[in-house]
């Protein structure tokens, strides 16, 4: 062991698992990537004010759990909290939303900084795939991006979870709520620092975890009965073709989520078997985002993904993925001259693309095959000095534990016709 371990709330992702991760980041990836969607990557720091401004000043995420940095040079940066604000931040700086071809499709996958109490499946570092929907109001828009999150999750294998869906409104019927709301919250007994929140985004105490303040919310007014005519049939149109497309959702009236700039649609997946940290993605539409960072109106929709959560949820529902053995033939050299034969061929079969792995340092053949074993090799390539003498190579099924002699010269044409 060394001396120093990894920071607090983060965590090293090593061989086995990192498999899975990569499985995971490529599985929840590819129903954007097939629906037109471009790769984009971001810095991993940004100005603080993006940030403070994005995702809103009275969020925890801002107030509590950013990490700020003052460069040398003196500038206020942020590792990011999330990938909205970069995302928007990189498409208005590029011009991408001015190449006439609205909406700008966007995807992205990396990991992601907030400082917050570290528990199962909640971490300081971790990591999201996200897909974002630049620049169009389209209910159908809004209804491709939840099809796109849930076909990723059921491509898993995952299936104990739900879809909660909610709409915030817009600029038109949300401060009327808003005034409503402000005017119940304020019959309620509540702390100072709730008050303080209610002062700045009512709407966020909505979203409080806390029983007591649940229970004071029971009667709250809900957003949905003060709707405009325009939200409602928005709303109702989104509701429309996910039911076309099979996806079932469930209405969840206080779902505000912990980021400012949502309006319209907002949604949460949230797995059952995760305990408190249960929301394994989420995501809106934020229409005014782009104009809070300096931008024009630039009506959008996206979502993240968690990676570690989603990871976990597959753990919980007991999936296993199917992946490629990350080793297909395990090579076993007894002397020095074989080594040289059988590094040779090693090298040609990687070439080929057949997964290649041999016994390095000087091993006794018993524990080369046992590394052969442990690798999850299908076929091991033995050979000593006589096999060669011979021009053969013996080739053990792993499986079986047959093992035949094959001519040196047909080794790979045979281990590539085995299809590996
Ligand atoms: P958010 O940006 O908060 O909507 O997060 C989107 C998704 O990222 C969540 O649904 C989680 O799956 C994941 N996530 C957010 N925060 C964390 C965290 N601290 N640790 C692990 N996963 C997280």
């Amino acid at each position: 062991m060394s001396t120093f371990t990894a920071p607090k709330g983060t965590y090293d992702l090593l061989p086995p698992t990192s498999a899975i991760f990569l499985a995971v980041r490529e599985a929840i990836s590819a129903p954007a990537r097939r629906a037109g969607y471009g790769y984009i990557e971001t810095p991993v720091f940004e100005d603080v004010k993006l940030f403070s401004r994005g995702v809103g000043e009275s969020t925890d995420i801002v107030t509590k759990e950013m990490y700020n940095l003052t460069t040398r040079g003196g500038d206020e940066l942020a590792l990011r909290p999330e990938g909205t604000a970069s995302v928007l931040r990189a498409a208005l700086q590029a011009n991408l939303h001015k190449q006439g071809n609205l909406p700008v499709k966007l995807w992205y996958s990396g990991n992601y900084y907030r400082y917050e109490r570290m528990q199962k499946g909640r971490y300081r570092q971790f990591s999201q795939v996200g897909a974002e929907a630049i620049g169009a109001e389209d209910p159908a828009l809004d209804a491709e991006l939840i099809i796109l999150a849930d076909d990723a999750f059921r491509a898993l294998g995952l299936s104990d979870y739900s879809l909660l869906l909610n709409s915030l409104g817009d600029k038109q019927c949300r401060p009327v709520y808003r005034a409503a709301l402000v005017e119940f919250l304020a019959g309620l007994d509540l702390d100072e620092e709730t008050r303080r929140r209610a002062a700045i985004n009512p709407l966020r105490v909505l979203d409080d975890k806390r029983e007591a303040v649940q229970a004071q919310l029971v009667d709250a007014p809900k957003l949905r009965d003060h709707l405009c005519e325009d939200c409602k049939a928005y709303d109702e149109k989104v509701r429309e073709l996910l039911t076309l497309a099979g996806v079932p959702f469930t209405d969840d009236p206080k779902l505000v989520r912990g980021l400012d700039y949502y309006t319209r649609t907002t949604f949460e997946f949230v797995h059952h078997r995760l305990g408190a940290q249960s929301a394994i993605g989420g995501g809106g539409r934020y229409d005014g985002l782009s104009e809070m960072i300096g931008g024009p109106a630039l009506p959008s929709v996206g979502w993240a993904l968690g990676v570690d959560r989603t990871y976990l949820a597959l753990e919980a529902e007991g999936v296993v993925l199917d992946l490629p053995a990350s080793t297909a033939v395990y090579a076993v050299a007894l002397s020095e001259e074989a080594k040289t034969v059988l590094f040779a061929k090693a090298v040609e079969l990687r070439r080929l693309g057949v997964a290649t792995d041999l016994a390095f340092g000087v091993k006794g053949i018993k524990n080369a095959m046992k590394s052969a074993d442990r690798s999850g090799a299908r076929f091991a390539v033995i050979a000593g000095d006589r096999d060669l003498a011979e021009g053969v190579v013996q080739l053990k099924d792993m499986e079986s534990g047959e093992q035949t002699p094959v001519a040196l010269e047909a080794l790979v044409t045979t281990l590539k016709e085995k299809q590996l």
